[in-house]
């Protein structure tokens, strides 16, 4: 059985490039299971989607601990605990990145035995290249489990039935590039033999228990303040004090999370541990005194 995995962030098209690369399968003869999981249902939130494909019927469930391949379409991901990109790789594994960085760069940062290759360059951050992420992943995808290029192709055009011709035929264009771009690196996915042990990595098999047991966080009232959903951001945003107006109320009554508050002189703080990046704030200031930044920029004053 080949098991994938797809990381991205909400808005990205991980389900999309799933369903995608499950269709793929379907058209080439395979039993194929495809689910999406989310954290939360957010653009920016980290989100899983997963992929099954065997030659005879797939009675595994859940999610897939020890993936032959994970794609991850944003690489701020890798070092966010919640996202789990790193989950199971072992050097069986091969892990697809995308980012700006080389494989060896990669492969010293994480100190891994996984197979590590770069996808092809987009930017999840031009408007023009960001519908096209799940197709682009999906036709890499594609190419390094050896599918043909002509399934993906169809596949896509089922997928995206309904959705019009122009917009099938530039993601079947996208998809087909990112192909073609993976070609030196064709088929080199392959399942895990079945009678493999598992890897010793850090997966918890968890008995069965009442959520008041297992969960008692979830289950408590008045704990939303122990999920630092700090982690979806991809913009932050900062508050410019030379054009505040210490309006004191509009930003913080606004924001959906409470993460802004004011201190002794009126200034808005914002608890970066909680502010999950809606960027409503930013929307509402009056005097635009609210700026929204990448999330990849360090902070004024803070180490690089
Ligand atoms: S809404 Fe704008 S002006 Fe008002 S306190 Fe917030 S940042 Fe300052
Ligand atoms: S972006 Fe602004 S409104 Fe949204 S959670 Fe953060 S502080 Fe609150």
């Amino acid at each position: 059985m080949l098991r994938i995995r797809f990381h991205g962030r909400g808005g990205q098209g991980m389900k999309t490039a799933s369903r995608m690369l499950g269709s793929a399968f379907f058209i080439e003869g395979f039993e194929v299971q495809d689910a999406p999981r989310y954290g939360a249902e957010r653009r920016g939130a980290p989100i899983f989607a997963y992929v099954r494909a065997d030659t005879a019927p797939i009675h595994e469930r859940g999610v897939i601990p020890y993936p032959d391949l994970a794609l991850v379409a944003d690489d701020t991901l890798v070092g966010v605990p919640a996202a789990g990109v790193l989950q199971g790789l072992d050097a069986h594994a091969v892990l697809a990145l995308s980012t700006t960085e080389d494989a060896d760069t990669w492969r010293a940062r994480l100190n891994t035995d996984a197979q590590i290759v770069i996808l092809p360059p987009f930017s999840a951050e031009d408007p023009a290249q960001r519908p096209y992420v799940g197709a682009l992943l999906a036709g890499a995808a594609a190419c390094l489990v050896g599918l043909k290029a002509n399934s993906i192709i169809q596949a896509i055009a089922q997928e995206l039935d309904g959705h019009g011709t122009d917009v099938i035929a530039a993601n079947q264009q996208r998809a087909h590039a990112a192909y073609e771009a993976m070609a030196a690196h064709a088929a080199l996915t392959h399942p895990r033999a079945e009678d493999s042990t598992p890897p010793d990595t850090h997966w918890v098999t968890l008995k069965h228990e009442d959520a008041d047991t297992s969960a008692p966080t979830i289950h408590g009232a008045a704990t939303s303040v122990q999920i630092k959903t700090g982690l979806w951001r991809t913009l932050r945003p900062v508050v410019d004090l030379e054009h505040c107006n210490r309006c004191n109320w509009v930003c913080g009554s606004f924001c959906p999370d409470g993460a802004i508050s004011a201190d002794k002189d009126g200034y808005p703080v914002i608890d970066l541990d909680h502010c999950k990046g809606c960027m409503i704030c930013v929307a509402q200031c009056p005097p635009h005194a609210i700026h929204a930044v990448p999330e990849k920029e360090p902070e004024k004053g803070a180490a690089s």
